[in-house]
């Protein structure tokens, strides 16, 4: 834990942007194109899955495996 900031891509604007790490879910402001957004890092579970396909096929996966094997039916 020895990093505060991170970087994250402004989605407005694609530049990379220097975040402070105190401001993890809050609304930052692009110090190039002003645009607000909320600051998440992308290295977190917390990342917002609506924004990433990969996440949600990983949740898919997981919904798959508690289902588990289909069971049969005897008869
Ligand atoms: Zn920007």
């Amino acid at each position: 834990m020895s990093r505060a900031y991170y970087y994250q891509e402004c989605p407005t604007c694609g530049r990379n942007l220097k975040v402070r790490v105190e401001y993890l879910g809050k609304s930052v402001c692009c110090q190039h194109c002003h645009a607000k957004f909320e600051a998440c890092d992308p290295e977190s579970a917390a990342y917002p899955p609506s924004s990433s396909g990969l996440a949600l096929l990983r949740r898919a996966d997981e919904l798959l495996d508690s289902v588990g094997a289909p069971q049969e039916v005897p008869g």
